[in-house]
């Protein structure tokens, strides 16, 4: 049984106060980053400015893949592997994220209406590793 869940990389998300990343914005453009970015990468914008912000809620799947093999490592996964979805989300505040789904690949479409969650990634011992995950809302 688990015991306890801890972030398995500390300070990119948070599950408190409702599933979120944290990334930053662009002042000027407004164009969203995650990881946090130093300055903005946008071709159009001149400005430096950027501001924490923080992107969760929904998004609609703009892509998928399945992993059908277990990633190498370093990466961590329970056994035994069971395939996976990745998804590519655009979601309403305006950022395009990468994330693994909670939901099996049989499940997934283009266009499907997901939510950004914080779920385990992996189990060592009794504790759980979380990330950042999307599930179909
Ligand atoms: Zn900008």
């Amino acid at each position: 049984m688990v015991q306890s869940s801890e972030p398995c990389v500390a300070g990119l998300f948070s599950a408190e106060g409702g599933a979120r990343v944290h990334g930053s914005r662009c002042a000027a453009c407004g164009t969203p980053y995650f990881p946090k970015a130093p300055s903005c990468h946008n071709p159009a914008c001149a400005g430096s400015k950027m501001e924490p912000c923080d992107f969760g809620g929904r998004g609609k799947v703009w892509s998928y893949s399945v992993a059908n093999f277990p990633p190498p490592p370093p990466h961590k996964f329970d056994q035994p592997f069971k395939p996976y979805a990745i998804a590519v989300v655009d979601l309403d505040s305006g950022l395009r994220l990468v994330g693994q789904m909670v939901d099996p690949p049989e499940a997934m479409r283009v266009g499907a209406p997901v939510e950004l969650v914080i779920a385990p990634l992996f189990h060592e011992q009794d504790k759980a590793f979380t990330s950042w995950k999307f599930k179909l809302a």
